[in-house]
């Protein structure tokens, strides 16, 4: 059976990383994008995850050219820093509505092909930050923690369905939401990572791809980091 794929945020970054990761392995894989041009080999759909409508648009577009979509990786996330007391509630609730509802909502619409074939893999792109916390990103932070109390809540629903939910929580990787930090903060963060370095887009990949392989399949509701140790304890 053709094994498909769908990536939100799959146009660039850690989500293009994944995608190509998915497809090297044999998946065929749709990403989603807000207008972007999308690399060869790979299927574009538009859409932006603070939409139901898009989203379900997305799914039936790609399950038509591609046939059901039995693994999903909700990737597509925001930062919009600032401290408690300047954060506007607009700003807070924005950061939410893409990183944890826009999953909900991706996860919602996946699931319903993947009961049908009673096979599935769920997999949420959270951050080392949702457990530590950070200075000016209590919106990021909650959204990022919240991932991991809906996959386990899921784990916990789907896995007598052959659906298995799980967390991948990225330290700082070299992307253009990095790339946008001041260069102190870089600095800060660089000297709590034990391997002393940034990580690779596909470093991250690496850890999805086999999160959404057959070989995971005992492996769900877990939580795992990929940050050079960052994270540790938390
Ligand atoms: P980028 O900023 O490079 O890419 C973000 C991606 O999310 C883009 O594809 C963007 O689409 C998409 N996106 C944003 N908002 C929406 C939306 N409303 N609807 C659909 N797609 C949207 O980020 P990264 O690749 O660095 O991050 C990917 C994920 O990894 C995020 O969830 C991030 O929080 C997480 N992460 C990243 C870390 C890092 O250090 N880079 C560390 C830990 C976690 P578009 O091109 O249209 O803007």
């Amino acid at each position: 059976m053709t094994v498909a794929a769908l990536v939100t945020g799959g146009n660039r970054g850690i989500g293009l990383a994944i995608a190509r990761e998915l497809r090297a392995a044999g998946e065929e894989v749709a990403v989603t994008h807000r207008g972007s041009d999308v690399p060869s080999g790979l299927l574009g759909v538009r859409c932006d995850v603070t939409d139901s409508e898009q989203v379900d648009a997305a799914f039936d577009r790609a399950e038509a050219e591609l046939g059901p979509i039995t693994s999903v990786v909700a990737n597509a996330g925001i930062t919009d820093d600032r401290l408690l007391l300047r954060m506007d509630e607009q700003r807070f609730t924005r950061v939410l509505d893409t990183n944890l509802t826009g999953a909900y909502r991706v996860a919602k619409r996946g699931v319903r092909t993947m009961l049908r074939r009673r096979r599935g893999r769920l997999i949420f792109v959270s951050s080392v930050v949702g457990f530590r916390g950070e200075v000016g990103q209590a919106n990021y932070a909650a959204s990022k923690a919240g991932l991991l109390g809906m996959a386990r809540s899921l784990a916990r629903e789907l896995g007598p369905r052959g659906i298995t939910a799980n967390v991948v929580a990225p330290g700082l990787i070299d992307t253009d939401m990095s790339a946008a930090l001041p260069a102190e903060r870089k600095r800060a963060v660089l000297d709590g990572i034990p391997l002393g370095r940034f990580g690779d887009p596909a470093e991250v990949a690496a850890v999805v791809g086999w999160l959404a392989s057959d070989r995971a399949g005992y492996v769900t509701g877990a939580l795992i980091p990929v940050d050079g140790g960052a994270g540790m304890g938390n």
